[in-house]
């Protein structure tokens, strides 16, 4: 599994698209739906979701 450039310093939202702002170190929150996680989990499920290209229930932190 190959990940993305581990240095960029935002992230979209993996439920709702919609830019996430960094609320800690390396941890993400999504003002739209309030979807919080870590930024390399956030990585992780995004490569997930475009490579088999259906969400996944993931609970929420
Ligand atoms: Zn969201």
């Amino acid at each position: 599994m190959t990940y993305e450039d581990p240095s960029f310093s935002s992230s979209k939202c993996p439920k709702c698209d919609s830019e996430m702002e960094e609320v800690s170190y390396r941890y993400f929150r999504c003002s739209s739906c309030n979807y919080e996680n870590d930024r390399d989990a956030i990585v992780i499920i995004e490569f997930i979701w475009e490579e088999f290209s259906e969400p996944l229930d993931l609970p929420l932190k």
